[in-house]
């Protein structure tokens, strides 16, 4: 009997994860799409979140950031920041005279 309704809470726990699963594969594909497409345009075609400016790759101390050509605005991959983060606490200073260059 006890059996019977745990097998369908099991059942109703994996539907719930696969759908999960689904919607973030879903959010993910739909992200690699946006970075596919703008590869096939060009260096990079992706529009600023700030302005209707467009983002251009550029390495700045050997990590990729995409910077605005209109607002000037630096845009960082997650995982990027951290490795800007990492070399600041290396040789302090360089990112936040950066960071608050652009007034
Ligand atoms: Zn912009």
């Amino acid at each position: 009997m006890s059996n019977g309704m745990d097998d369908r809470r099991r059942g109703l726990e994996e539907e719930y994860f696969h759908r999960k699963n689904k919607e973030a594969i879903e959010k993910l594909r739909a992200k690699l799409k946006v970075s596919e497409e703008a590869k096939a345009a060009g260096t990079s075609s992706m529009k600023c979140p700030r302005c209707d400016g467009t983002l251009h790759e550029s390495k700045f101390e050997e990590v990729l950031i995409d910077t605005c050509d209109k607002c000037g605005g630096v845009w960082l991959d997650s995982g990027e920041l951290e490795q800007l983060t990492a070399q600041e606490q290396e040789a302090p200073g360089w990112l936040s005279r950066y960071w608050f260059s652009e007034g």
